[in-house]
């Protein structure tokens, strides 16, 4: 076992865990685990020594514990929700699972996030884990494989997702990652300034669901192309804001491109993000109710950290006007997710 390889506990069903570090001990030093390919620490120096700017757990039990809150996990195959728990593809309805009131949350509740991956390789600065889905696993056809490589260049994190099917399906995933920037344990994010270069946002009902076609941010509290305070947000008096925000943004562009900065002016310390993938999802942890615990052992209350998913849409299966996240058989999709940290 490399040096930079520890073991992390175990499951719930006794398979040994493992943490993966990458980077460097005076820089940027990230920690994955394969059970979820999970961002389980990102640790930056700061006057007092180093900060973990991401929210976690301590040990394997807190992951199966917490599993709903999806800490730092690889979300797949289909991140966000799909309406109704199943879809159709080339004339055939697919049933999934529902585990969150009528609709598909996050690829099912044994989705990729819940399963221990493999390592295939580690360098200093990388670690890669692959999973292979078998088909109808949580309900989607083919058998998938798929790849996850975490790297670390100076001051950038990258995280490049591929996979391949074995027959046409679909392929949604995302990066689960909570920011506090402030550090990891240290309360609400409220005070965190967010950017996001979107000009529509996907309005949604109380399920989370898509309640109608993307709406320009302008005149909404979802208008982030300026810097806008978390906490004056989710305290918004608007229809879309129940407890936070809770939305999928059309970020603007193809291709790699710039998503979202997310700062927090106290420390100066800020992340921008830059994703192939269509859509950011902003999620203020709303659901966080001081139960769950964290990497240092604090509880998490509602706000203490946010999640910056770039993702497809939600339900996109079922609404081919937002996206079109089919994968077909003998094609490699790939998707890019990069953190830019600064400060
Ligand atoms: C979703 C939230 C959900 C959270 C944790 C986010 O990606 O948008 O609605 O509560 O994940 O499961």
């Amino acid at each position: 076992m490399s040096p930079q390889i520890r073991p992390f506990g175990h499951t719930s069903d006794g398979l040994p865990v493992h943490a993966v570090t990458l980077g460097d001990p005076k820089g940027v030093e990230l920690t994955v685990l394969d059970l979820g390919a999970a961002v389980q620490s990102l640790l930056v120096p700061d006057q007092d020594g180093r900060v973990n700017l991401v929210l976690g757990h301590a040990d394997a039990e807190g992951y199966a514990a917490f599993a709903q809150d999806y800490l730092g996990v690889l979300v797949g195959r289909y991140a966000n929700r799909i309406a109704g728990a199943s879809f159709e593809l080339e004339g055939q309805e697919y049933e999934l699972p529902a585990n969150n009131g009528s609709a598909c949350h996050h690829g099912g509740p044994e989705g990729f996030s819940h399963r221990v991956w493999d390592i295939t390789e580690v360098t200093p600065n990388s670690a890669t884990f692959e999973l292979t889905s078998p088909h109808l696993d949580q309900g989607f056809p083919g058998e998938m494989v798929v790849r996850a490589r975490y790297s670390v260049e100076g001051g950038v994190v990258v995280v490049e997702v591929e996979a391949t099917a074995d027959r046409a399906t679909v392929f949604g995933p995302t990066s689960h990652v909570y920011w506090n920037l402030a550090g990891e344990g240290r309360g609400s994010a409220d005070g965190h300034v967010l950017t996001v270069a979107a000009q529509q946002f996907l309005p949604v009902d109380d399920d989370g669901l898509p309640s109608g076609p993307l709406r320009s941010v302008a005149g909404t509290p979802l208008d982030f192309r300026t810097p806008a305070a978390l906490g004056d947000v989710v305290r918004a008096d608007h229809p879309q804001v129940h407890n936070g925000v809770d939305h999928s943004f059309a970020i603007s562009g193809t291709g790699v491109r710039y998503a979202a900065t997310l700062t927090e002016p106290v420390s100066g310390r800020s992340v921008e993000v830059h994703s192939d993938l269509p859509g950011l999802q902003v999620y203020t942890s709303n659901f966080f109710d001081g139960r769950t615990v964290g990497t240092s052992g604090t509880r998490y209350r509602q706000g203490d950290g946010i999640a910056l998913e770039p993702q497809f849409h939600p339900d996109t299966p079922n609404r081919p006007e937002l996206g079109d996240p089919v994968l077909r058989p003998g094609r490699v999709r790939r998707h890019r997710i990069e953190w830019r940290l600064a400060g």
